[in-house]
């Protein structure tokens, strides 16, 4: 983690002058916009005339730096208030930037990009505020798994410390990242102990063609990026065809053509490959008969006509089968029918 001191002089946050006595947690934020430069929010932050918030850090997306921008036990302007009270009060406010790959479109909905480029982003934000967390709470004595001490804004909102914000946890659910402040925190011990988190594997998608059948009863979620916890950007009713251009690596979801994905689970869709002309894939292994007893009921009367007048013979073995006849008579299923089909047609019969 590359730590950077860049202090917001000029905000009026700093101006106060107030101080965190003692520091009691740590506060988590994702900035909500797509912007992955932290020094856009500095140079924009740090002006007299900005009074509308102030924060400790923010954590570049591009390069996962970490920008300090007020002295740690400086009261910041991060979470506003709840019906409780504010965390301003008692905990030091961190903001992760996040990726130009992502699209705000209303609200805290993001349309995505570039996934693989938006998850590297959040995963590099993710590995240095666990980091920086980790750093804070030795700075300051703090444990990182006690009950309040490291919040997100949205747990924050949650226990009535905190306006009504959803970040970051928002953008780590939508992305499918799979990270959770419980699991945070988590890393945050664990780092103190000097582990620290490796990069999540991204899930990725490989080619499959064909075609997705909704065959439930009911509409299954369509969405756009492949984890289950991400809202449904539209949804599919019975009948419903599309067509698949990939799978996951977690064989979950399949990507349709259109660019979303949908759920791999045979209770809601069936899959079918599509129509290939494709060579049989062996040829069956041909049927020889060599006794009467062991051919096709309706050619038994004729092949033994044809034995008993020495049409057909055996292959020269010497070989009989119980009732004297040839053992060894080698005729394949298409032979057999068509001495049938002479015989019926009355040829041996002259
Ligand atoms: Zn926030």
């Amino acid at each position: 983690m590359k730590l950077t001191e860049s202090i917001l002089y000029n905000n009026p946050c700093y101006k106060a002058g107030r101080k965190l006595r003692p520091v009691k947690g740590l506060m988590l934020h994702s900035v909500g916009v797509a912007q992955p430069n932290a020094s856009v929010f500095i140079n924009m932050w740090n002006k007299s005339s900005y009074s509308r918030a102030c924060v400790h850090g923010f954590i570049d997306a591009n390069t996962g730096e970490v920008f300090q921008t007020l002295p740690w036990d400086h009261r910041g302007w991060h979470c506003a208030s709840g019906s409780k009270g504010s965390a301003n009060n008692t905990h030091i406010g961190v903001e992760m930037c996040e990726p130009s790959s992502i699209k705000y479109v209303g609200g805290a909905t993001v349309k995505v990009t570039d996934m693989a480029h938006a998850k590297a982003c959040v995963a590099r934000t993710y590995k240095s505020a666990v980091e920086l967390f980790a750093y804070l709470c030795k700075k300051f004595n703090l444990n990182p798994l006690g009950d309040g001490v490291i919040l997100s804004h949205k747990e924050g909102h949650a226990r009535g410390v905190a306006s009504n914000h959803g970040d970051p946890e928002h953008l780590w659910t939508q992305l499918g990242t799979g990270y959770t402040m419980n699991g945070f925190r988590k890393d945050v011990a664990a780092a103190m102990n000097g582990v620290i988190p490796a990069d999540p594997k991204p899930v990725t998608v490989s080619a499959l063609n064909g075609t997705a059948i909704i065959t439930y009863d009911g509409n299954v979620n369509v969405r756009n990026t492949p984890d289950y916890s991400a809202p449904a950007v539209t949804t599919y009713g019975k009948g419903t065809k599309s067509t698949v251009v990939g799978i996951t690596s977690d064989k979950e979801f399949y990507k349709l053509s259109n660019g979303m994905f949908l759920t791999t689970n045979k209770k809601y869709v069936a899959f079918s490959e599509e129509e290939v002309v494709k060579p049989r894939e062996k040829e069956e292994v041909e049927v020889r008969y060599n006794k009467i007893a062991e051919l096709p009921d309706y050619a038994k009367a004729t092949i033994t006509k044809l034995v008993d007048r020495k049409v057909v013979n055996g292959t020269g073995t010497g070989k009989v089968d119980e009732s004297g006849r040839p053992a060894d008579l080698d005729l394949s299923l298409d032979m057999v029918r068509t001495f049938v089909v002479l015989d019926k047609a009355g040829l041996f019969d002259k």
